[in-house]
């Protein structure tokens, strides 16, 4: 199956009736073809509004959930985004569209390298993938504008609401790893940080070290 016109016009419709309205959001993934990200047997279902299995026992998430909470994060231009969960690569080529600069950081070394080799595939030059533990967040490039967590903690990570900017935006799942979670939204404001409940997602879980592979 190819990101043709047919298939990009049904991948947009299944968002826009998911709530992914932003224009500037809706162009990014219509401009970054998901099918890139996913390998073997499940290639055919890349343009169906579900997570789908990538390698180490991960998932990409689903495409209405990336759009949500893309636009949660209201990206602009000039923003440096960091995305803790790289997994198959697919959200943050889409925050590459947004953002001036993206770090994203994954715990398996094998995930980052397939990454890296879609993103040099696909020109896509202003993100940086690196493999670490992110719930540290990256001290080295912080403060950031944006943070995103593609997977799920008990409790929004200290060091990641310390590296966010004053009036920047953090969307993290919150919850335990077998139950329903919570997609927060937290807003660090002058004096604190001010935190908004979205929606129930379900995605992995944020896992301690580096993994195995
Ligand atoms: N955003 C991804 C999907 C992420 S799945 C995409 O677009 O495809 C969640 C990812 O978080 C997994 O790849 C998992 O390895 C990673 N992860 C879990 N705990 C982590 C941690 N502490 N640090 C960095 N990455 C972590």
């Amino acid at each position: 199956m190819s990101f043709d016109a047919e298939a990009k016009m049904q991948f947009l419709f299944a968002l826009r009736s998911k709530g992914v309205t932003d224009k500037a959001v809706l162009n990014a993934m219509e401009s970054i073809d998901r099918g890139r990200f996913i390998q073997g047997y499940f290639t055919d279902r890349a343009y169906d509004d579900m997570p789908l299995p990538i390698a180490c026992g991960q998932t990409i998430s689903q495409p209405s959930v990336v759009g949500l909470m893309t636009q949660a994060l209201k990206i602009g231009p000039r923003d440096k985004v960091l995305e803790v969960g790289t997994g198959s690569g697919y959200q943050a080529a889409i925050l590459s569209q947004l953002a001036r600069r993206v770090y994203t950081v994954d715990r398996h070394r094998r995930l980052v390298h397939a990454a890296r080799q879609v993103f040099e595939a696909l020109e896509l030059t202003n993100i940086t993938a690196f493999t670490a533990d992110g719930s540290f967040g990256l001290p080295d490039q912080a403060p950031f504008d944006r943070i995103i967590v593609t997977a799920a903690a008990e409790d929004p990570p200290g060091p990641l609401l310390a590296q966010l900017k004053i009036g920047g935006i953090m969307v993290v799942p919150v919850g335990q790893s077998d139950a329903v979670q919570s997609l927060i939204r937290v807003t660090r404001t002058d004096s604190g940080y001010e935190y908004h409940e979205m929606r129930p997602v379900r995605f992995v879980p944020l896992v301690e070290g580096l993994g195995k592979d």
